[in-house]
């Protein structure tokens, strides 16, 4: 589902991310780790182009996704490319992002209404069994201002899937939230991940980690440190700095 070889991205002279090679398989749910300003979110923009790469190459779902040679070589994807990567890659982040003029329904129509001009009934319909899903009929026709945190980011995974996305990103999704909201969004992500969504998922919450993610990338620095099983960098890891790190946050 994502292939990335000898990824680098700076900004300016801050090299970010320095060499990263990276699959995930349809299917997989890999959860990525480590400390702030590794280079993280970078790795996620990086995907579905909301940043460019400066050197190497990215395939999604089997299609070039990016690539380049070095930050001068001017290779343009068009619009309809991009296009339809997005609609490929649903991404959720730490801050919900929901229209706050439209119901929480309009929300999750928005997107395929808009964007892919599909059909109002079957748009609406597909909404409603969204909401089904993340665990919100009562709150259809309410608006994000009037919904806790917990709620407003279940209904931005909502969103996200109402573009039927074969991958889908997590940054962070639960961070900002209060401690006791924290599980809910985790539990529709469980349920997402056990209907066999692709997940590449940046967290902290090293519970969710160790019981749903098939691999744990230990990301620091810049370079992917560790890539294993929740099994092995929990109770063995081999690197010195995912060991530090776990120890601070286990
Ligand atoms: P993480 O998500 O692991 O905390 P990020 O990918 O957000 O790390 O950031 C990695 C590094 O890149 C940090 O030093 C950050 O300050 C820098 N960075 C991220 N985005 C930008 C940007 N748009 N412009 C300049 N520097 C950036
Ligand atoms: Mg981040």
């Amino acid at each position: 589902m994502i292939r990335m070889e000898n990824i680098k991205k700076s900004f300016g002279t801050l090299e970010v991310l320095k060499d990263i090679n990276l699959s995930v398989e349809k299917g997989e749910v890999v959860c990525i780790i480590g400390p702030s300003g590794s280079g993280k979110s970078t790795l996620l923009r990086c995907i579905n182009h909301l940043e460019r790469i400066t050197s190497g190459r990215i395939w999604v779902d089997g299609k070039l996704a990016d690539h380049r040679e070095n930050d001068r070589d001017m290779v343009k994807f068009s619009h309809k490319d991009i296009h339809q990567l997005c609609s490929e890659v649903g991404m959720v982040f730490q801050r919900f992002n929901l229209f706050p003029h439209k119901t929480v329904l309009e929300n999750i129509m928005e997107a395929p209404l808009v964007v892919k001009k599909e059909d109002k009934a079957a748009t609406r319909e597909s909404a409603l069994s969204l909401l089904e899903l993340v665990g919100l009929t009562d709150k259809v026709h309410e608006y994000p201002a009037r919904l806790s945190g917990g709620q407003q980011q279940r209904v931005a995974i909502a969103r996200a899937l109402a573009m039927r996305p074969e991958l889908m990103l997590f940054d962070e999704p639960t961070s900002a939230l209060d401690p006791e909201l924290v599980g809910e969004v985790l539990e529709v992500m469980k349920k997402l991940a056990e209907d066999g969504m692709t997940m590449l998922v940046v967290t902290h919450e090293m519970g969710f980690a160790k019981e749903v993610a098939d691999r744990v990338i230990f990301m620091d620095n810049g370079y992917v440190v560790e890539d294993t099983t929740p099994e092995e960098i929990f109770t063995n890891p081999r690197n010195e700095r995912t060991r530090e790190f776990l120890n601070k946050v286990l």
